[in-house]
């Protein structure tokens, strides 16, 4: 997607955007997608080279899909073999409970990523994989945006930067810390194994295990790869590493080593990584003419599965803003995102919080997957609680 050309004006500063969106996760490519359909000039960049797999559980829930609909993907995400999952088994200690997911499809990051970056260069975007921020200083008419590519460093010049760059944030002028981290945050783990050495989750299966320190998900990908997710305690981290910790919650449920209790067998097909601490928000959501989408404006512990829902709801949300600053001074449009972001993704956390809360007692956890094992229908009002009313309306943008 890049040319050589394009690549010796970058490295001369030679090279003028309305707006740079940096992380090509589900938020930035929204917003990228969203701006470029209404033909604003923007470059997508991301410092990872594809395929890129990132620490995700792949599902998307029905408000992902739903925003994925009105953006007119659908037709890819099945054409890339998107595999439907209507059951979540829950597990905790010798509890079970066999749950109707509504509308929920499991697609490898790597893939669904790529799709996203495609739709953008399709409706006229630039996309550069292989590009990595490392500051943005604003200058008289914009940002310049200092990166690096094939270990040269260069620059782009924009109106407006979007930090989509995930958990952590891009650190800008001035900012000593760029987040509140909620103390005792858990953190992220994954790994993904190839379907061969594990025959004991299902096609179509979402399987949650909550221990005391932590949870895992598994779930089958497009591919028959198993991609493993987890949210665990930094202690439970540091004493058994991380194939441990996530082993040490599969064997909490007890049972024979064969019904899922365990890790699969053999090598990791994407070896083991980790996220830095994940219940976190951003200071600002905006700073001048740079815009926080996605995880780098906030996060919440994992457990609902929303969060790539919120990445494309916000990243969807955010385009008129980016709009508007592109058009004139920012300091309106950074103000009215602050708000619309308050509105439209903190209030959805909100629940996911409260949940995150109730995760941490485990007598709690073993009553209620006992209760849910009995009625599954009363997991019904949490699932809409949490997933089903995450629908952002698109905006209408009309061509410059
Ligand atoms: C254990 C776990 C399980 C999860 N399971 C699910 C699930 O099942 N369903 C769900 O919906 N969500 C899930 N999530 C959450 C989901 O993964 C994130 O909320 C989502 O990916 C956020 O999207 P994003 O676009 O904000 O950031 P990301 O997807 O993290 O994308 C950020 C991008 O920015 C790029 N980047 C970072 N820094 C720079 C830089 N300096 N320069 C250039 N590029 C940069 C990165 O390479 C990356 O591609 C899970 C999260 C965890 C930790």
């Amino acid at each position: 997607m890049t040319s050589n050309d394009d690549l010796g004006k970058r490295r001369t500063g030679r090279v003028r955007h309305d707006v740079v969106v940096v992380g090509a996760g589900p938020a930035g490519s929204a917003t990228a997608l969203t701006l470029s359909r209404a033909g604003v000039d923007v470059h997508l960049v991301d410092r990872a080279e594809l395929p890129r797999w990132k620490v995700c559980g792949g599902c998307l829930g029905p408000a992902a899909l739903e925003l994925l609909g009105e953006l007119g993907l659908m037709a890819d995400l099945i054409g890339a073999g998107a595999v439907p999952i209507p059951v979540m088994e829950l597990r905790a200690g010798s509890r079970r409970a066999r749950l109707r997911l509504p509308g929920s499809l499991s697609i490898s990051r790597y893939r669904l990523d790529a799709l996203l970056a495609g739709a953008v260069a399709k409706a006229g975007g630039e996309v550069s994989f292989g590009v990595r921020v490392e500051g943005v200083t604003p200058v008289d008419d914009g940002m310049e945006v200092r990166i690096r590519e094939d270990g040269v460093v260069g620059r782009l010049h924009a109106r407006v930067v979007v930090d989509a760059t995930g958990l952590g944030g891009l650190h800008l002028p001035g900012e000593r810390s760029t987040e509140e981290v909620a103390s005792g945050s858990r953190v992220g783990l994954g790994a993904v194994f190839p379907s061969a050495a594990y025959h004991m989750c299902p096609s179509g299966e979402l399987q949650m295990t909550v221990g005391r320190d932590g949870y895992v998900g598994i779930v089958r990908t497009e591919d028959g790869l198993l991609d493993v997710a987890a949210a665990v305690d930094r202690d439970l981290l540091a004493r058994m590493g991380p194939g441990g910790a996530v082993s040490e919650l599969l064997a909490s449920t007890g049972g024979p080593r064969s019904g899922g209790n365990r890790l699969p067998d053999g090598e990791p097909s994407f070896g083991w990584r980790g996220t830095p601490a994940l219940t976190r928000r951003s200071i600002r959501t905006a700073e001048g003419a740079v815009f926080r989408v996605g995880d780098a404006a906030g996060y919440v512990e994992p457990f609902t599965g929303e969060g790539m829902g919120w990445a494309l709801a916000g990243g969807v949300a955010l385009a008129p803003f980016v709009r508007q600053a592109v058009a004139g001074p920012s300091d309106r449009a950074a103000a009215g995102w602050t708000q619309a972001y308050r509105r439209i993704v903190e209030r959805r956390q909100r629940m996911c919080r409260l949940l995150a809360h109730g995760l941490r007692r485990p007598a709690v956890v073993r009553a209620v997957v006992g209760a849910l094992g009995v009625a599954p229908v009363l997991a019904r009002p949490l699932m809409d609680a949490t997933g089903r009313d995450s629908r952002v309306p698109l905006p209408t943008l009309a061509a410059p």
